[in-house]
């Protein structure tokens, strides 16, 4: 793990924290009425509206919970994906029936269980990932949830996991892939899990949105640049269906035709 590799994600939302408190602060009174819905990770003190919706929708599992507030220590922690869009696309994996999962880009491996915990007793979810130190802190909760036999950790760039399966002849075989490691290869993620994907399957791009730097990509951002030209691409795809979720940080569903 590179410094490189989490300071855009990390910075990106450490801002949007920032103009969300100083929007807040100046415009909280006169338009009181207009609260809008953000990333979160469980927990909407500052946002009624988002407080309400993890309210009456969050069913996380109590050590998914453990992992999170685990997860909450770490300096990084904003790098953890929103435990409502987690918990959106673990319905989407049992609603496809997936059985095989690639998680590329682990953290500590709050969605890899999320994932896990989804799939039946004999599904496996691939994680891709270079840090150990960050794996280290999810491995005790997967085998404290039961489904440590259910991920197979592949501690190296993850181009090279994808590589490697492919080599194995595991093209057409997944079902679900979420797509969240460095964003300049994102492209490079999207075209072997496509491979990778049986027809039917779902990919889930996050960050799409990028805390709304992809309206104005600067041309020297390039992680803003690399997802912008992603979505203008998957905008005329014609080898998936499409959606753009406004959910988390953005979150694109490419669905394999
Ligand atoms: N999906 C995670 C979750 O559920 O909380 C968050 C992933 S975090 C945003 C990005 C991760 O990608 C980091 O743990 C980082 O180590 C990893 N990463 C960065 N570059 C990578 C690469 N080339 N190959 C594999 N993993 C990489
Ligand atoms: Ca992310």
């Amino acid at each position: 793990m590179t410094f490189r590799n989490i300071s855009k994600e990390a910075l990106a939302g450490s801002i949007t924290l920032g103009l969300v408190f100083v929007a807040g602060y100046f415009f909280g009174k006169k338009k009181s009425s207009t609260m809008s819905i953000s990333k979160s990770h469980c927990g909407g003190k500052d946002n009624p509206l988002m407080q309400y919706v993890l309210n009456h929708s969050m069913r996380e599992h109590p050590v998914l919970k453990k992992l999170r507030l685990r997860t909450m220590e770490d300096s990084w922690n904003i790098m953890m994906v929103a435990c409502e869009q987690a918990q959106f696309m673990a319905n989407l994996a049992k609603l496809i029936k997936a059985k095989k999962a690639l998680e590329i880009g682990v953290y500590t491996g709050y969605n890899t269980l999320n994932i896990a915990l989804a799939l039946p007793d004999d599904g496996l979810v691939v994680a891709c990932d270079i840090s150990e130190e960050y794996t280290n802190i999810g491995k005790p909760f997967w085998k404290e949830a039961g489904v440590e036999q259910k991920i197979d950790l592949r501690l190296q760039p993850a181009l090279k996991t994808l590589d490697d399966l492919l080599s194995a002849g595991q093209a057409d075989t997944f079902d679900f892939a979420f797509i969240d490691a460095d964003k300049v290869n994102y492209d490079n993620y999207f075209e072997k899990c496509l491979k990778l994907l049986r027809k039917g399957g779902i990919i889930a791009v996050d960050n799409v949105l990028w805390s709304g730097k992809v309206v104005n990509p600067s041309p020297d951002d390039a992680d803003t640049v690399a997802i912008d030209k992603l979505n203008k691409k998957l905008h005329r795809d014609t080898r998936i269906n499409l959606s753009m979720l406004t959910v988390g940080d953005g979150l694109t569903l490419a669905i394999k035709l």
